[in-house]
């Protein structure tokens, strides 16, 4: 039987290897951290995975990264049921806000699962693997080395399989590069003469500030899930149990707001916002816990048709990532690894045409949502710096899809319609070009956006907001 040994054991090494056992390989997941727990309750307190920085961050699961859990992965969403997570609706919530309400229409395709706290969502993966036939999971392993056989392509290495921190030596059929961002197969590629792939990155980031609360009764929503207000953006997400999340994030340049770290400064924050106030009526942790992601960044592994190795796939993070202001990661990696897992399984025996087609699916498959995300943070990053410094809009009027994308978010807290199409695209289930290449949509948006005042999530000025946290 053949085997593919992947590198991390974080949602994608685990959803690919179950995808590839799914297939008939055998799949080996090898992780530096310790292994999980062996009960969910014990997720939160018990589990640290110390490769991870964005471990204990909130993590929400997309409508869309549901959806292929439930027709690929179906064992995932049962372990989120056994945990007894709750499922959620987030545009739907939306929709009773409306001045009309829902209406006829139908919101059910943004159904999704909810934990809010990125441990429990894990462990999920991590059970349904260690009940997936053909999955052996190995933590406390690293990675340190790859072996190459005969190549393929004349100078191009062909791996085929891996050196372990203990010396131990695993071959494989087809080596899957699952490490997360801060991966280190691109320096193991150059160790074994492999050119060495070209990374891209934007750099816009932000400082995400999460604290966790806990009460009987979970927040009720009054405003948008995810809002901008001014130079920060507040993210309010149910839980699982008695748990909800408020995140606030900022600008790394904004010194002043680092004071949000303090929980007592993060709760007058959060009472500062009309519409979010109550989202911080729970016993909320003692820790705020808040990390710096400042690029979005894609790697080639395939330039000008030449793979920089044969044998060797890099799926998820490791591919691709991009700032997490949207949430979106663990659904991407889903997006990767489901048609990844088939051009594997499909090509085990040809590793050139391998290379060819999990360029192509990147390409098909995750680059457009990967390149969707940037522009959002590229249309919201200079307007966090804007309202920082007291400066006067970033972006030209003139620009059409700066002016579209904003017409679109505010014209749908107007119309029923114009929110199930953005919700669409906010759910990562269609693209907004595609969205918007339907006939009549354009002239709905434009018409609510402009009957309309602009929508604005009420919150403190800047200099409210800085006498807040001096
Ligand atoms: C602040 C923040 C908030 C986020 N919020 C969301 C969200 O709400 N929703 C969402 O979908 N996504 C979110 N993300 C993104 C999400 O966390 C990632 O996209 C996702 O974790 C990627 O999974 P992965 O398996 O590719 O990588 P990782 O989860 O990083 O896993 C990589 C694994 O590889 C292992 N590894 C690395 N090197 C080696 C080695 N040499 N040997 C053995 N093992 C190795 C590591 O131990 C690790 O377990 C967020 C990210 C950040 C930074």
């Amino acid at each position: 039987m053949a085997t593919a040994v992947i590198i991390g054991g974080g949602p994608t090494g685990l959803a690919t290897a179950m995808l590839l056992a799914r297939r008939g390989l055998d799949a080996v997941v090898l992780d530096r951290d310790p292994p999980a727990p062996d009960r969910v309750t014990e997720a939160w307190d018990a589990w640290r995975r110390r490769s991870v920085s964005q471990f204990r961050q909130v993590h929400f699961l997309q409508p869309a990264g549901k959806a292929l859990l439930d027709e690929h992965l179906p064992a995932v969403i049962d372990e989120l049921d056994a945990a007894g997570v709750r499922s959620v609706n987030l545009t739907a919530q939306m929709a009773r806000l409306l001045p009309d309400g829902p209406g006829e229409l139908d919101f059910g395709a943004f159904e999704t699962r909810t934990t809010c706290r990125g441990p429990v969502l894990e462990f999920a993966f991590v059970n349904a693997a260690r009940s997936t036939v053909g999955v052996e999971l190995r933590n406390d392993t690293v990675v340190v080395g790859l072996l190459t056989g005969p190549p393929a392509v004349d100078g191009v290495p062909h791996v085929t399989g891996v050196v372990t921190g203990s010396g131990e030596e695993i071959r494989a059929d087809v080596v899957i590069d699952a490490g997360g961002r801060r991966t280190p197969v691109p320096a193991l590629l150059e160790s074994i003469g492999a050119a060495r792939p070209v990374e891209e990155g934007v750099d816009i980031g932000f400082v995400y500030n999460t604290r966790y609360y806990r009460g009987p009764v979970a927040p009720e929503y009054r405003g948008d899930p995810l809002a901008a207000v001014g130079s920060f953006s507040v993210l309010t997400m149910p839980g699982d149990d008695d748990y909800w999340s408020v995140t606030l994030y900022h600008s790394p340049k904004d010194k002043a707001l680092r004071k949000i770290r303090d929980p007592e400064v993060f709760d007058r924050v959060v009472r500062s916002l009309p519409l979010q106030a109550h989202w911080a009526d729970g016993r909320g942790d003692d820790e705020v816990v808040s990390m710096a992601s400042s690029a979005n960044a894609t790697r080639s592994y395939v330039m000008d048709g030449v793979p920089c190795a044969t044998g060797l796939v890099p799926i998820g993070d490791a591919w691709g990532f991009t700032n997490p202001s949207l949430g979106r990661g663990i659904t991407f990696a889903l997006m990767h690894a489901v048609p990844a897992s088939d051009a594997i399984a499909d090509h085990l025996d040809r590793p050139v045409d391998l290379a060819a087609a999990w360029d192509r699916v990147t390409t098909e498959h995750a680059l457009p949502w990967h390149d969707a995300t940037v522009a959002f943070d590229k249309v919201r990053g200079p307007e966090v710096e804007a309202f920082r410094q007291g400066l006067p809009d970033p972006h030209d009027p003139d620009d059409m899809a700066v002016a579209g994308a904003r017409a679109f978010g505010s014209a749908s807290h107007y119309d029923a319609q114009v929110l199930q199409w953005f919700g669409e695209i906010s759910n990562c289930l269609t693209l907004a070009d595609e969205v918007v290449a339907r006939p009549g949509v354009l002239g709905r948006v434009l018409d609510v956006a402009i009957a309309n005042p602009p929508y604005a999530t009420p919150g403190p000025t800047r200099s409210q907001l800085e006498e807040m946290l001096a």
